[in-house]
């Protein structure tokens, strides 16, 4: 079931095949949220997430940050999921 639609396909979440990272907390004990971090006027979290979105993107075949769509607002989704042919394809967005 994907987006808990039981029409659609199986899903990388239904086959625990997905990390959803909704944060990070630092070695210094300050956390750094996806949801209240993304945001442009947080410079500094919210570059770090942009990095950390950009470097996974060479990494798992599907990433999805928080402009991808509601389901994904609060955390960067990461999976080994296939696409195309010859499961190389690579989502990134
Ligand atoms: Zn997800």
């Amino acid at each position: 079931m994907r987006n808990n639609q039981p029409t659609e396909r199986v899903s990388e979440h239904d086959m625990a095949n997905v990390l959803d990272v909704s944060g990070f907390e630092l070695a210094d004990g300050r956390t750094i949220a996806v949801k209240m971090d993304w945001l442009p006027g947080n410079v500094l979290a919210g570059r770090l997430l942009q990095l950390a979105h950009d470097a996974t993107c060479g990494l798992f075949t599907t990433v999805r940050g928080l402009e991808t769509n509601a389901d994904h607002d609060d955390h960067i989704h990461l999976d080994l999921g296939c696409h195309g042919q010859s499961c190389t394809a690579q989502i990134c967005e």
